[in-house]
């Protein structure tokens, strides 16, 4: 399958019905938001993308987004590699009616439809892919500078011995 630029917006109904598979990429930059909350990103998220109806006839699309960012681990401050990989599987719904909702099944998450039929998958990939990062990025303990034993309240360090560069300014200034 030849690699494309994915659509910004599709009828994922039609889609359905032509059972459209995409393998594709996003860019990064059109993803703002999430620009925003990681310190780097590749160029580009990996799409994987088919469309088609389940066997009760709902329309649904699934795949995968995969693509790498770099975010500072809270206990060193440093930046680190993390890898996105998720997989989803949407089910477009016109409407919130709790009926609809009700008998989607639970492997399915509802995604809502404008008025033309059509889902924005940019803002929704950039949505997945937000959610998809830990809330608290840190380094694997063997990968981290900062030990957890340096973190707790143990010994007391030794008192550095080193004289005070600004006790040292102060003295030159005197001078
Ligand atoms: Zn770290």
């Amino acid at each position: 399958m030849q690699k494309v630029k994915l659509p910004k917006q599709v009828d994922p109904v039609k889609s359905a019905v032509k059972r459209s598979e995409y393998s594709g990429v996003m860019m990064s930059k059109d993803m703002p938001r999430l620009v925003e909350v990681v310190s780097g990103i590749a160029d580009t998220i990996d799409v994987y993308l088919k469309f088609e109806k389940d066997e009760q006839g709902l329309t649904i699309f699934h795949g995968t987004l995969s693509t790498s960012v770099e975010l500072i681990c809270q206990r060193c401050n440093d930046s680190m590699a993390h890898s996105i990989d998720v997989s989803f599987c949407f089910s477009p719904v016109q409407g919130q009616e709790q009926s609809v909702l009700d008998e989607l099944p639970e492997a399915y998450e509802p995604v809502e439809v404008n008025d033309h039929g059509e889902v924005n998958l940019l803002q929704l990939f950039e949505d997945e892919l937000m959610l998809s990062l830990p809330i608290v990025a840190l380094h694997a303990e063997e990968d981290c500078p900062v030990k957890e034993e340096d973190m707790s309240f143990g010994d007391i360090e030794p008192v550095d011995e080193r004289p005070n560069p600004f006790a040292v300014l102060k003295e030159l200034k005197r001078d």
